[in-house]
């Protein structure tokens, strides 16, 4: 539920309420606005018309409305406003401008993440990716470098001036890969590991959310809210395919899924391109279409050398290809009245 306190509630009026809450074994999610301030209350459901009743009679609540979604923090209902995460360098994830992720799929060796680096900054990507820690099908193949993966990221990402998104596979390696990246990636493959999820809620780090294999939009939004419940709520989303019956595609790209979270979660939306396409001829139509969409930035796999690639070098781009793109998606953005992050500002 929501309660909302009136203009100039008291700070006294506010912790009591949030006192009621607690006493409830609810958690508290205050949002302090400009005119006032507002508080989420989660918990068990059976007691909620009790606790409503409770906190409908305290001194400075105006209001209190229940929130009918499963998903109480990711709704739009608890949050009109769109979320924006701002990262260290001031970069903002959410707002007008749509984000560009680039980089390998793994991080290989200093010289391949240096080089993939200094491409994709050139060509105007905000953010550098790199898996350190890959889930692969066999566990014949490659695995990420892990630790040292990290430091080659992160000394890449100083290098260039680029903020780092990596992909934390384990709870037990949360804590290290939050010393190295700016951004915690939570695989497709672990979208409903809850102890992972919980565990990245308690950090201090923006989280990417990858969309399951097989998840509906539904699943997809509560394991948002198993981060956003433990109080982190840098969370952003990312759809990047999903099966279905169609092999023409690695993963079907589910472009209406991402209309469907625009309008039920204040969450920002990326799209992986790459990872729905499996090729890197339909990257490009799917990252303009990801934009014309309304997503709030895209993650791309680029490689320096894709035929040496160590993981996923069929659908990585070239220099060359995810230059010209960069060129392309910001005519879409300015279609849509959006433009790049960072573009136009080199
Ligand atoms: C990746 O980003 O390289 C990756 C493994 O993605 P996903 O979890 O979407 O398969
Ligand atoms: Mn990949």
């Amino acid at each position: 539920m929501i309660v909302v306190m009136k203009q100039g509630a008291s700070q006294t009026e506010i912790n009591s309420v949030i006192k009621e809450i607690n006493d409830f074994g609810y958690a508290d999610h205050p949002i302090v606005g400009v005119e006032r301030t507002v508080i989420g209350a989660v918990g068990d459901e059976g007691t909620k018309f009790k606790l409503m009743e409770i906190l409908s009679q305290l001194a400075g609540v105006e209001q209190i409305i229940p929130i009918l979604k499963p998903y109480k923090l990711a709704s739009h209902q608890f949050k009109q406003d769109k979320t924006i995460i701002e990262l260290d360098n001031g970069l903002k994830i959410g707002g007008n401008e749509v984000v560009i992720m680039a980089g390998p799929c793994s991080v290989e060796s200093r010289e391949q993440i240096m080089e993939s680096a200094k491409v994709v900054s050139e060509c105007g990507a905000s953010i550098l990716r790199g898996g350190a820690y890959k889930p692969r099908t066999s566990p014949y193949d490659f695995q990420g470098l892990e630790g040292e993966g990290l430091k080659l990221l992160r000394s890449a990402g100083d290098t260039y001036g680029l903020p780092v998104v990596t992909e934390v596979l384990r709870e037990r390696d949360v804590e290290l890969v939050a010393q190295y990246a700016d951004i915690l990636q939570i695989g497709a493959r672990n979208m409903q590991n809850y102890g992972l999820l919980k565990a990245v809620g308690q950090v201090d780090k923006p989280v990417l959310l990858k969309r399951g294999l097989a998840n509906t939009v539904k699943e997809f939004l509560m394991s948002a809210e198993y981060i956003l419940s433990q109080g982190n709520y840098r969370v952003m989303l990312c759809e990047r395919g999903i099966r279905t019956f169609e092999t023409a595609t690695r993963n079907t790209l589910d472009l209406g899924a991402v209309a469907v979270l625009e309008q039920e979660t204040h969450l920002p939306v990326i799209i992986d391109p790459s990872h729905a396409a499996g090729r890197w001829g339909l990257v490009a139509p799917l990252a303009k279409a990801g934009i014309a969409v309304g997503a709030d930035g895209l993650i791309i796999e680029v490689h320096p050398n894709p035929h040496d690639a160590m993981s996923d070098g069929l659908q990585s781009l070239i220099p060359q290809k995810f230059c010209s793109l960069m060129k392309e998606l910001s005519r879409i953005a300015q279609a849509c009245d959006r433009s790049i992050a960072g573009l136009n500002k080199q």
